[in-house]
């Protein structure tokens, strides 16, 4: 089950799913808590601290900590921008998390930062996704495939796996908050026939080599 635990970020992505004002009044911890415990007695096996950005939250490494004690599998997903930190990334891996997925736009710094509008984020989420390969945990990237990056994709491909990534995951856009505003989706005409040609032009590139 996915946990909204805040409505802050620190990016400004204009396809923003968010549907919230980013000050939108937050449950405290101890309401967590108590949601966490139910959750559990109804039997959820599984919890993902999401947002907004999760990392904002101070409390993460304690609620990650308590859904561990209670026996759940825990996981964020995060543009990874905080996890450039790795004295912030060990505390969440000491309370229990298990895995993590990290939104990367583009291999091409521009790019991402024109899809998030916060210059100088890519440089803090590659070294986020860095830190992550590292470490122990489960871990994903996750793109979400748009006009402005979809040309690009196999190049974005490529650059995540010589950071080791080793698994990566495609969204399209969520009809929610600015979503519902966005125009350059990815349409067939401009986006999904270089994408959907890929795998057919990797098996050349491969068995040719
Ligand atoms: S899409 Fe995610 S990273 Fe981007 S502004 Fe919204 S909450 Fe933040």
């Amino acid at each position: 089950m996915d946990l909204a635990i805040t409505y802050r970020c620190n990016l400004n992505c204009a396809h923003c799913y968010n549907g919230r004002e980013r000050n939108y009044p937050e449950l405290p911890t101890s309401e967590w808590k108590k949601i966490l415990d139910r959750l559990w007695q109804i039997g959820i096996p599984h919890v993902v601290f999401t947002g907004g950005e999760p990392t904002l939250r101070d409390d993460l490494p304690d609620l990650v900590g308590y859904a561990d004690q209670l026996g759940m599998v825990t996981g964020i997903n995060t543009n990874g921008t905080r996890l450039g930190n790795r004295n912030f990334l060990d505390s969440l891996i000491q309370a229990g998390l298990d895995h993590v997925q990290i939104t990367l736009e583009s291999h091409d710094p521009s790019i991402h930062e024109a899809m998030v509008q916060r210059q100088g984020a890519w440089q803090k989420t590659i070294a986020g996704i860095k830190n992550v390969v590292d470490s122990k945990l489960y871990m994903m990237t996750n793109t979400t495939l748009l006009s402005n990056n979809a040309n690009q994709l196999e190049e974005t491909l490529d650059f995540l796996s010589e950071l080791k990534v080793p698994t990566v995951g495609l969204n399209a856009l969520i009809y929610s908050g600015k979503g519902n505003l966005y125009k350059p989706v990815c349409g067939r005409k401009s986006c999904l026939p270089p994408c959907l040609n890929l795998p057919s032009k990797r098996q050349i590139k491969t068995s040719s080599a």
